[in-house]
């Protein structure tokens, strides 16, 4: 291959290299830029940063003798024999030796010149991955050559990058790419600039830049592999850590910016928050109260509160919102509440009917379902500030929804939402430069350090207590074969006069088939247990029906409630102390733990039946045996980090947010801290150098640059 590095010619030096299109370099195309494109590769900068996915090693022969199972491996054998064979499948046997042992070859497809040159005595260089066959080690359909008489140069000298790659784009394509764009780097060293001041790099031990990116690109044989294929490299850190270092600026300078703006501040009498302490029929646990004087604290500034709640289910977020929401309408400002269901947002507006009525406040409530009239008395209502507080959906925030005089936004169940929403949010204020302060619950309890990065735009408030008396749920994992007894348990936990949820799941996301089978479940279950009431809850029912259902449920009017996985969030009737799930194989821990909080809310001891259907994956008997060992909410959201990865467990996978080119944040959770400790550094006292740091990393970059 013609290597032409001066492509570029000298003129060009001075251009840093993420204005150079990847078609400067000599071969590249405008097919391959199309594809390049599509997995977000323009620049030689992007070139640069495409990391290898992993490494092989063929700088050294391996003597057969000591070779493994599952070892990727170059040998250098002579051929003892080869030999077709005509069993299941036609193949080609080749067996070789090197003095310390001897390995077949397989292969299933060859020629027949293939067969005829390998005969006996000819030196083979190979390489492939070692496997335990039949009667000895085996390679299938390695990579081979022939090796001429004493012949032994050829080796590679550093370990052979292999690269994440797309479709039509080979890996030697790759290869030529990034040598073509380290070439460009070594004749202009200023093309890939340096962001990080020296004081920074001195202190937190990084390397030089281009020096990390010409190593992972092209290690040297006594790399670390074990190092670099983990991803704990000095080299891979240095760059995850600048990579996490721009996504905090960008947050961080979000949250700064939202700090200069400005909020009404909300002080009250305390009268109407007083009144409902006299009325709550329990006393706020320690970390409520906390919790609470920190909102306060916050409200009573003249900058919006951007605060993020963490309280595990069942925690009482719910009466901490209320007293939230009390001290705005104190202040004479309304409140705005939003969660991301219509049973949700019924059941907090059943929280705040109890707790807000009988102080005399006008609540009102909106969903999607509210069309016409109805809807345009409600817009009424809230535009002339006669409904102070207003619980509903995300039809909250369309465009004509206005308030009088909007002072605090609370948001449930946050890690459905992303920075654009709440961004958008603050637009929704008491108009003219007044934005509302912002109150974001979530129940996804998620190791600390993760959270200040994921939500670094935030202020943070974790309830880490549940109230007193609760029992952890027992839960067992039984057969759906066994099906009859547990029909059976829950007509002996309705005869005590506890009440039950069964919950049906589907694969499908179809809503439409998940209602169907929680029908055929409801009306089976009607036909066991006729001695009880059972009631069924879908997403296809019709508003008014749901509302009725879940009243008579929380009356004790049903004893079992046939629900699908609507019921996940927010339902509290803590009178329900048995919950089967069946086929719980098909939900993720977090979904699993958020249902299983629907019970366990009162004083009876709590059980929760995962009826699996067999055979279990390995990762779904993971996932059960979890649910069985712990109810630690902060527990099973580390293990589902691990099972799941960090993008489906934040939500962020979805709304495309962190989502990274080289960081991983369940890997690099080590360095999130220092990360941190870096972004302010970099804000307070080298803030020319941000600006270029964001335009390096962060894709959807204009969102984060003009805040
Ligand atoms: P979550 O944090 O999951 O939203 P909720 O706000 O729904 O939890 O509260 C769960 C249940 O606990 C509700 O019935 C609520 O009234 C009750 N609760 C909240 N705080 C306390 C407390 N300090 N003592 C006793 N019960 C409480
Ligand atoms: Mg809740």
């Amino acid at each position: 291959m013609a290597r032409e590095p001066g492509n570029l010619s000298q003129k060009k030096t001075n251009t840093t290299l993420d204005a150079v299109p990847v078609t400067a370099m000599k071969g590249v195309g405008p097919r391959n830029a199309e594809r390049l494109q599509k997995i977000g590769v323009s620049t030689v900068q992007d070139v640069l940063f495409h990391l290898p996915a992993r490494y092989q090693d063929r700088t050294r022969v391996t003597p057969i003798g000591s070779l493994q199972p599952g070892d990727q491996a170059v040998i250098e054998a002579e051929v003892e024999l080869a030999d077709i064979r005509f069993g299941r499948r036609r193949s080609l046997l080749v067996r070789l030796s090197d003095g310390t042992g001897s390995i077949t070859l397989r292969f299933f497809h060859f020629s027949g010149a293939q067969k005829s040159a390998l005969v006996r005595g000819v030196r083979l260089r190979c390489y492939g991955e070692v496997r335990r066959g039949p009667s000895s080690l085996e390679m299938i359909h390695p990579e081979y050559q022939r090796l001429e008489e004493d012949e032994d140069s050829g080796l590679e000298e550093s370990l052979t990058p292999i690269y994440p790659t797309t479709e039509g784009m080979h890996q030697l394509t790759w290869r030529g790419m990034t040598e073509k764009a380290l070439a460009l780097l070594e004749q202009n060293p200023a093309g890939l600039p340096e962001w990080l001041p020296p004081e920074l790099l001195s202190q937190m031990k990084l390397t030089d830049l281009s020096a990390a990116v010409r190593y992972l690109h092209r290690p040297p044989p006594n790399a670390d592999q074990d190092l670099l294929l983990s991803g704990q490299h000095p080299a891979q850190r240095r760059l995850a850590f600048e990579e996490l270092l721009a996504h905090q600026l960008g947050l961080r300078k979000l949250r700064r910016a939202q700090r200069k703006t400005k909020a009404p501040a909300l002080v009250g009498d305390g009268a109407l928050v007083q009144k409902l302490f006299q009325q709550l029929p329990f006393t706020l646990t320690a970390a409520q109260q906390r919790v609470t004087q920190e909102i306060s604290d916050d409200l009573q500034q003249q900058h919006p509160m951007m605060r993020l709640i963490q309280g595990d289910v069942g925690s009482g977020k719910t009466v901490v919102a209320a007293l939230a929401a009390l001290q705005a309408v104190e202040a004479g400002y309304q409140v705005t509440m939003m969660a991301p269901t219509e049973l949700l947002a019924e059941q907090h507006l059943l929280s705040f009917q109890t707790w807000l009525e009988p102080l005399g406040i006008e609540l009102a409530w909106l969903t999607g379902r509210h069309k016409g009239k109805s809807r345009q008395g409600i817009l009424d209502a809230l535009d002339q500030g006669d409904a102070r507080v207003v619980v509903g959906t995300h039809a909250l925030f369309q465009d004509d929804v206005a308030y009088q005089s909007l002072g605090l936004v609370i948001i449930d169940e946050q890690h459905r939402f992303g920075v654009h929403q709440r961004m958008a949010l603050r637009d929704k204020g008491v108009g003219g430069n007044l934005h509302p302060h912002q109150l974001i619950m979530t129940a996804t309890p998620i190791p600390r350090t993760l959270s200040m990065t994921a939500y670094a735009d935030l202020d943070l408030s974790v309830i880490d207590e549940l109230p007193p008396g609760r029992k952890p749920v027992g839960t067992v994992a039984l057969p759906d074969t066994r099906r009859p007894e547990v029909v059976e348990r829950v007509l002996s936990a309705c005869k005590k006069g506890r009440q039950a949820y069964w919950v049906c799941t589907l694969i499908e996301e179809s809503e439409a088939l998940q209602c169907q089978a929680a029908e055929e479940a409801a009306a089976e279950l009607e036909l066991a247990l006729p001695e009880l009431r059972v009631g069924l809850i879908h997403g296809r029912l019709k508003g008014p029906q749901k509302e009725n259902i879940m009243a008579r449920f929380k009356q004790g009017e049903l004893d079992l409630l046939v629900a699908t996985t609507v019921i996940e969030v927010g339902v509290d009737v803590p009178n329900a102390s048995l919950m089967v799930i069946e086929n719980p194989e098909r939900l993720g821990l977090a979904q699993l733990h958020q249902l299983r909080g629907r019970i366990g809310r009162g004083t009876a001891e709590s059980h929760c039946v995962l009826m699996y259907h067999a055979p279990l994956s390995q990762n779904a008997q993971e996932r059960l045996k979890v649910m069985r060992e712990t109810n630690d909410g902060f527990v099973i959201a580390q293990k589902d980090l691990e099972l799941r990865g960090p993008g489906e467990v934040l939500g962020t996978r979805q709304t495309g947010e962190m989502q990274f080119r080289i960081a991983d944040l369940l890997r690099d959770q080590p360095i999130l801290s220092q990360v941190q400790q870096a972004a302010e550094l970099m804000l307070d006292r080298y803030p020319e150098s941000v600006e270029p740091l964001l335009r390096r990393w962060i894709a959807d970059r204009a969102r984060y640059i003009e805040a």
